[in-house]
């Protein structure tokens, strides 16, 4: 059951529990990123572990616009793309760059209780706040609705996992790591689903979900 005074957490929610492993100690770091930029991250969420900065990019970060959260990293440390649902689609362009500048891992992270799980919701709000500003009504509608189906996501750890497939068919030579924060005690969690693809990497094209053709972009 979910505890009424922790409304933003993960770990007693009843859509979360059984789906995210928390990082309880530096031991429960998958190995793959032990050593890396990804560990560091994690140590500085979940163990209040300081980062040190070398002034060279070591990694990007994608993650939702969120204001109840913010990347616990330091200036000079990672490159950083916030964006509603913290997809990277529309700004593979960015990650490019980052990866012309040295960067080898990608973290993405997820998050509960996000906004983009409720678009249509917000949505009269949306329009209502573009006709505020100086829109058109008609187009309002028109702009909301295109870009609500892109940026709208079902459920906040589907959506991860859908996203980290697509950027690995996209980019085949970089180490991405699925994140999910907690919004109440701003610690890291791995999702269960990630923890599944570690034992059997080579079978993630075949159990891959369904991804539209346009979200892929360039693929050959
Ligand atoms: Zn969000």
């Amino acid at each position: 059951m979910a505890r009424k005074d922790d409304p933003l957490g993960v770990t007693h929610s009843v859509k979360f529990n059984t789906r995210l492993t928390s990082i309880d100690t530096p031991e429960d770091i998958p190995t793959n990123w032990i050593g890396t930029p990804i560990a560091d991250l994690i140590g500085s969420h979940n163990f209040g572990t300081e980062i040190k900065v070398t002034g060279e990019p070591r990694m990007l970060i994608s993650t939702c616009i969120e204001f109840r959260y913010r990347p616990a990293v330091p200036s000079q440390y990672a490159y950083v793309i916030r964006r509603a649902s913290g997809r990277l689609i529309g700004s593979e362009f960015s990650l490019v760059y980052a990866l012309s500048r040295g960067v080898k891992h990608v973290v993405l992270i997820a998050h509960n209780d996000c906004g983009m799980t409720q678009v249509s919701l917000h949505k009269p709000a949306m329009i209502a706040a573009l006709v505020d500003q100086g829109w058109d009504a008609e187009r309002a509608e028109e702009f909301v609705s295109m870009h609500a189906g892109r940026y709208h996501i079902e459920d906040e750890v589907d959506s991860l996992k859908r996203e980290f497939y697509r950027l690995k068919r996209l980019f085949k030579n970089v180490e991405i790591a699925p994140l999910f924060v907690s919004l109440s005690s701003n610690r890291l969690h791995i999702p269960n689903w990630y923890l599944d693809f570690l034992k059997k990497p080579d079978l993630y094209e075949g159990s891959a979900p369904t991804i539209p053709t346009e979200e892929y972009l360039m693929l050959p």
